[in-house]
This record gives structure tokens, C-alpha cells and sequence, in this order.
């Protein structure tokens, strides 16, 4: 049987901030909203493990974006300074923050939640950052000068919150970069050195995830602008299938995404996007048995794991949770007698 994940985000409730939109602001402040974003994450696993998600997340309950959650704890980075910025090779507009100085992570950034979550499952726990070159991609430079030097002196800091998280029992670290999927060069140039400054040292398996983007219009839009066959992961599989990186996530629900190309990814693990985020309709087993029948002819079932495409952050919780059922229709029933997952662990480290 295949074991089953998620990208990363999963909607929030909407006592915790606004639903159906990204950035969404918060609807408390204070010890208020610390309490509620740690029962949003109880939440979140509760859905997962009741859906029969094998590597769950906290989905992201914790931040407001997936790039700016991370940045808000950076020494260096002045959120006064926001500017109206073209992003993913000016595919839309954000409101992003300003380097203004050195870098430098005043404290833990996502630990508090990554201990809540872990606290509170027993299953193995994914856990997502940002990678450099998205990062990069969503922020204004007034002090670097320079993309790379700024890409590495975040792949230092990722790096060292990732230890931490290690520390802390997380058992995969997925980078997310979408930007890989935009600037196919420059993920060669210098997108997976940076990605692997950003994972040196870490003894647990490490991911990054890139994708089309979330289900917005913008996203849409250039989708339907790419032709019959999307071939943008042609450019940058071959140099994954040669990094230190151990598991690429990927987007092939509702994807013109050939799926051959999965074979250029031999020696790594897929999580094979099977649940599109980009549609409000709730898959049914057999679309998502047959996107994994089709992926099995070029990844062996050892190395497959069933995911979303995506990040569900900006959908609406029912749509979300019957997505989550959806991927794992099974709930894991271990055979009397046996260990549930002594080995699958094994197998998994
Ligand atoms: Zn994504």
C-alpha cells in the first residue's frame, strides 16, 4: 500500500483569519491568537489522521503565507517597507517586504508549532519552509545587490531552523519552490546548490516541493497559457534526479503535466500530486487510482507517495477535508498481530 502526504496547507478556520483568500489576515491578536493557531493545528492533524494520511503536516496553521512566515522572525527584513512587486517572472503582483540589512534569525521561527504538532501525532510529520529562490523571488533587495549572495545568506538561516526542527522529532523537512518551475536556468545555475546549503547536515529526509502554484486566477490564467503539454519540469528533473535532495513533490492532478517525465527523477521519491487544488471538485477514488496507475509505469510503488498538487490554503474546509479523504480513501487497517509500522518506518528513514 502506498503511503500518503500532503504539500503542505490546509484552509483555516474561520475564527483563526479570513477564509478564501491568501495572506489572509488574522482574526486575533496576542496570547488569543497563539491559543487559537495551536487548536487550528490540532485540527488540522485530527482531519489528516482521520482522512488516513500517513506523513502529515500542521498545515500551516501558523502562518500567514508560506514565504512570509518565515520572514517575519528575520533580523534584516523590514515588513514597514513593503513594495507592490511582479513575482513568479511578474505572473502577479504582492505586497512584499524590503532587505534592508544583514540577515539574521532572531529566535526559532516555526518551533513552538512544530512541538505542538509533534506532540500531539504519532504519525510522521512533515514539516515545509520556504526554499531560497522563492524567497528570493517574493521580497525586495536594497542591500545585497545580488540574488545568489541573498539566496545563500537565506539558505544559511533555513538551514539552521531546519536542524532545529530535526531536533525537535520532525521526521521530513520539505523545501517549497515553486520559483523552480519558472526560472528553469537558474534552478541549475545556483537554485539546488542553494537548496542544499539550506538541508547540509540534516540526517532526515529531506524534500522540496514545485508546482504550479495555488488554484488562484492568476495561476489559472498562465496554465492556460502553456500549451497542450506542460514540459517546464523537463528543464530541471535531470539536475534534481542529481542532487542530495531525497523526495521531489510534484503536480499531476488536472495537470497537462506528461507524466513520463516522472522517470527522470529515478532515485528519488515522488509525491505524486493526485488531488488538484486548482478545482472545488472532490476526486473520486478511481481518478485518483488512475493518476497513480499511470504514475507507476514510470516510478517504482516503493518510491511513490500519493499527494495534493498543492498547498490548500486558500480553499474552503469542506472542499479540503473530502480532498484529504479522497487521497487516502482507506484508513490504514494493520493486520492483526502486527506492528503497524515498525518496518514502514524503517523503510521510510
Ligand atoms: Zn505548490
Amino acid at each position: 500500500m502506498l503511503e500518503t502526504t500532503i504539500a503542505g496547507s490546509l484552509p483555516k478556520p474561520a475564527w483563526l483569519a479570513k477564509p478564501g483568500m491568501l495572506w489572509a489576515p488574522w482574526e486575533l491578536t496576542g496570547e488569543e491568537l497563539a491559543a487559537a493557531k495551536r487548536d487550528a493545528t490540532l485540527l488540522a492533524l485530527k482531519e489528516q489522521e482521520d482522512a488516513g494520511i500517513d506523513i502529515v503536516t500542521d498545515g500551516e496553521q501558523s502562518r500567514q503565507h508560506f514565504v512570509h512566515g518565515f520572514l517575519e522572525q528575520i533580523e534584516g527584513v523590514d515588513f514597514g517597507r513593503r513594495v507592490a512587486m511582479g513575482i513568479r517572472n511578474n505572473r502577479y503582483q504582492a505586497l512584499v517586504p524590503t532587505v534592508t540589512g544583514r540577515l539574521r534569525r532572531k529566535a526559532s521561527v516555526h518551533a513552538s508549532e512544530a512541538s505542538i504538532a509533534r506532540a500531539h501525532t504519532k504519525r510522521r510529520l512533515k514539516f515545509t519552509l520556504p526554499g531560497p529562490m522563492t524567497i528570493v523571488d517574493t521580497i525586495a533587495d536594497a542591500f545585497y545587490g545580488d540574488k545568489v549572495a541573498l539566496a545563500m545568506a537565506f539558505a544559511e538561516l533555513l538551514n539552521d531552523e531546519a536542524r532545529e526542527l530535526a531536533a525537535i522529532g520532525v521526521d521530513v523537512i520539505q523545501f517549497d519552490e515553486p520559483a523552480f518551475n519558472v526560472y528553469a536556468e537558474a534552478v541549475t545555475e545556483w537554485g539546488i546548490a542553494a537548496l542544499h546549503r539550506a538541508a547540509e547536515g540534516l540526517a532526515y529526509k529531506t524534500a522540496v516541493h514545485i508546482c504550479y502554484g495555488y488554484g488562484i486566477k492568476a495561476n489559472i490564467d498562465w496554465k492556460a497559457s502553456l500549451g497542450p503539454e506542460w514540459r517546464q519540469y523537463e528543464a530541471i528533473f535531470p539536475a534534481l534526479a542529481g542532487s542530495r535532495i531525497d523526495q521531489v513533490s510534484v503536480e499531476c492532478a488536472g495537470a497537462k503535466v506528461p507524466l513520463e517525465l516522472l522517470g527522470l527523477l529515478a532515485g528519488k521519491d515522488v509525491l505524486l500530486g493526485a488531488i488538484d487544488v486548482a478545482s472545488d471538485h472532490i476526486e473520486t477514488p478511481e481518478e485518483v487510482a488512475a493518476t497513480i496507475e499511470q504514475a507507476l509505469s514510470f516510478v517504482p510503488a516503493e518510491r511513490l507517495f500519493p499527494c495534493t498538487n498543492c498547498g490548500m490554503a486558500p480553499m474552503s474546509r469542506p472542499v479540503a477535508i473530502g480532498k484529504l479523504g479522497a487521497l487516502a480513501p482507506a484508513p490504514p487497517s494493520p493486520a492483526p498481530g502486527l506492528p503497524q509500522s515498525a518496518s514502514r518506518t524503517e523503510r521510510f528513514r
